[in-house]
């Protein structure tokens, strides 16, 4: 890969490395930082007392990038390069490079904090902004304090922010790596489209019969538009008879394709072809696209944002930054002068955009990582000044800790438990590793186990959600169990337990319609989630649960464990009508998703109490997966909201902190009319 940019400045590099232990650089997306600085260290013998790790916000680049560094340096994947990710490591004793989510870094840090097996750790695509690089980013900080000797850490951007990142690191020396790319001519629409995706549609069709070769890249904003739009262009292609002397390919990207079909995007095309790429942000900066000369810049992307007053995650499509117009735009001057098309107008860009995409960590949920901080008992540090490049707002923090209380992971002083040290080593969200420890003590491990695994596995596991899979099916798909009046995590207990049944049968999730590589993957996550539960919980076991119990006991037990691990996420039913108000710090008014299996009764009402998954809010606020809950269950958690001092969970570290007024939840129902309906909410 002599070609690549950050190639020429191989001497320089190692040189600022050799000299500094932090070092910052900065180049244009494609110049070779993700694939070619780890094997400059691998060259200079920095390997030698130590892996070299490269860490990856996305899943799909840390499988990508290191199976193009095992190409390069002719080795087999999972040797002497490898990868590890949630629930997947393929790396070995020979291991020298390895790349890894930022997630499963932050993991290991946990049991090793002085992350001695590097001797280099490099936070790749630090632009991206991921909740875990930001953390990183802070303990980074703190460890190049105490290990000062045969430790590096080298950070990387594709954008100019890197100076921030100096800063952050005491000044630090700041590469900056010239890309070579070529100009690229943009052109705006007069307005914005009332359908970006026809638009698209149309600007791609454009550009295929007018414009000389060279692929196009368009970005959408998720797996369902890719899939219409894909599936749209095949046919106008297909219908195009003679107004183009090319082939056309037409490929999608994004994370959650199968990595063959990823593969696809890195061959070469074949001769006299052009390539669509139809793709999400992944393309911006984390996958680089060879061959690309037009890109079609919908200026969307679909973002999750957590509402701490609310406890509410949004999955909306918003505008880009500026930053990521530019990162699209750069995308086709990669190797001759490109074209963007972008479909919006420049006023919007100049006056509407921001000039920077907002952090993760000021729109996640903050409970898992602030579970982390404190199960790493950093000495001399109160987690609430933690060293943050960009701190999340003290709404988010005491949003955290409450919910870290409430199931029982910090106590009312806000020093960490025993429970929570447990959970913290689960490499789940706080409130299904403690649903998992509840379930132990109860006797249903072996049924949590499958819904912890089902509920982790993020692919759309269940038919219906895909239209483009209903238009191929020659057969409509049996039916799948219904939970027993329960609700979804039993359904999606019973679709797993069938499926055992069935001797793990691919046949069999076909005519159920569910994906069979993500029933594939639920299995290897459920094995290995037993594993670490039989390591790190006392007493575990799989069996004990099985045998005696009848199924009812073991759904009842199961009910319950949920709704200790999701005390923060409970709702009772209105007295007079279907929604549902959540028992939470600011109680919110909610309603069942429709794709929920949890129906009304035949007198046409809902169960009493729920807990749910996670609340969502599209038209209006949803509970996702939702399951029935016995009153009983519900009384001494309100009890322990009751007696809530968030000034003491935070441990005096917050300067201001509401009162918690609202703290007497058990006579919230008497109050409905202080909450805002639905329907007004809209
Ligand atoms: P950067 O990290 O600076 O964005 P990369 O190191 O990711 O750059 O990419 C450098 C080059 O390697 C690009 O030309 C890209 O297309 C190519 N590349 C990266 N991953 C793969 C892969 N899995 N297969 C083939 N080529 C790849």
């Amino acid at each position: 890969m002599a070609n690549l940019p950050i190639v020429q400045f191989e001497r320089k590099i190692l040189e600022t490395v050799e000299q500094n232990q932090v070092v910052v650089i900065i180049g244009e997306t494609g110049s070779g930082k993700s694939t070619q600085l780890s094997q400059m260290l691998y060259r200079k013998g920095y390997t030698d007392y130590g892996i070299v790790a490269v860490t990856q916000p996305r899943r799909v680049a840390a499988v990508s990038v290191s199976r193009r560094v095992a190409q390069e340096l002719d080795v087999r994947l999972g040797e002497e390069v490898g990868y590890a990710i949630r629930f997947e490591d393929r790396t070995s004793e020979r291991t020298r490079i390895k790349y890894l989510t930022d997630g499963v870094l932050l993991r290991e840090s946990l049991s090793n904090p002085e992350l001695n097996q590097y001797s280099v750790i490099i936070l790749d695509e630090a632009h991206e902004r991921s909740l875990n690089t930001d953390i990183l980013l802070g303990l980074m900080k703190r460890l190049v304090k105490r290990r000062t000797s045969n430790f590096k850490v080298l950070i990387t951007s594709a954008t100019l922010d890197g100076e921030k990142v100096s800063k952050f690191f005491s000044d630090c020396p700041l590469l900056s790596v010239p890309g070579k790319l070529f100009p690229v001519e943009i052109f705006y629409s007069k307005e914005r489209p009332t359908s970006y995706l026809e638009s698209s549609l149309k600007t791609a069709m454009d550009i295929h019969v007018r414009e000389p070769e060279g692929d196009i890249l368009i970005f959408m904003t998720g797996q369902d538009d890719i899939e219409k739009l894909v599936s749209k262009l095949e046919d106008k292609v297909q219908s195009l008879e003679e107004g183009s002397c090319m082939d056309a390919l037409i490929l999608p990207l994004h994370g959650s394709l199968p990595p063959e079909m990823q593969g696809r995007v890195f061959s070469p095309p074949p001769p006299n072809c052009r390539r669509f790429i139809v793709a999400t942000n992944i393309a911006e900066t984390s996958l680089t696209v060879d061959g690309v000369v037009y890109v079609i810049d919908s200026g969307y992307v679909k973002q999750r944002q957590y509402n701490p007053a609310t406890g509410m995650y949004s999955l909306d499509i918003v505008q880009i930054s500026k930053v990521q117009a530019n990162q699209r735009a750069g995308r086709a001057g990669r190797t001759r002068p490109g074209k963007c098309y972008r479909l919006y107008p420049s006023r919007l860009y100049n006056d509407e955009f921001l000039d920077a995409t907002v952090p993760e960590i000021q729109r996640s949920s903050l409970a898992g990582s602030v579970l982390y901080l404190k199960s790493l008992d950093l000495p001399d540090i109160d987690i609430l000044k933690f060293d943050f490049l960009d701190p999340p707002s003290t709404e988010s923090l005491e949003d955290a800790l409450k919910q870290l209380y409430l199931i029982d992971a910090i106590d009312e002083n806000g020093s960490i438990t025993s429970i929570g040290r447990t959970m913290a080593e689960l490499p789940l969200e706080p409130s299904l590793s403690r649903t998992l420890i509840e379930a132990n003590e109860f006797g249903c491990l072996t049924q949590a186990l499958t819904v912890a695994a089902m509920l982790s596995v993020e692919t759309n596991l269940l038919p219906g959600r895909s239209k483009n899979n209903e238009k191929k099916r020659k057969n409509p798909p049996l039916e799948l169990p219904d939970g027993s009046g329960f609700g979804d995590h039993i359904q999606l207990l019973q679709i797993y337990e069938f499926w055992d049944e069935n001797d793990y049968d691919i046949g069999w999730c076909k005519d159920y319609d569910l994906q069979v590589r993500g029933m594939t993957f639920v299995k290897e996550v459920r094995k290995q989630l037993c594993q670490i539960m039989q390591k790190i919980a006392k007493g575990s076991s799989e069996v004990r649960a099985n045998q005696s119990r009848k199924r009812d006991q073991s759904y009842r037990n199961l009910r319950k464990a949920l709704s200790i691990g999701y005390a923060n996420q409970l709702a009772e039913r209105m007295r007079h009508h279907n929604g549902f108000r959540t028992l939470g710090f600011k109680p919110q008014l909610v309603q069942v998703h429709p794709s929920s299996v949890l129906k009304p009764d035949d007198d046409g009402l809902y169960p009493n109490y729920v807990v749910y998954h996670e609340l969502i809010a599209t038209s209006r606020p949803y509970m996702r997966n939702v399951c029935t809950i016995e009153r009983q269950w519900v009384m001494p958690i309100l009890e322990k909201l009751d007696k809530l001092d968030v000034r003491k969970l935070s441990g005096g570290g917050l300067g201001h902190v509401e009162e918690v007024t609202e703290g007497n939840m058990s006579e919230l129902p008497k109050k409905e009319a202080e909450v805002i309906a639905p329907e007004e909410r809209e």
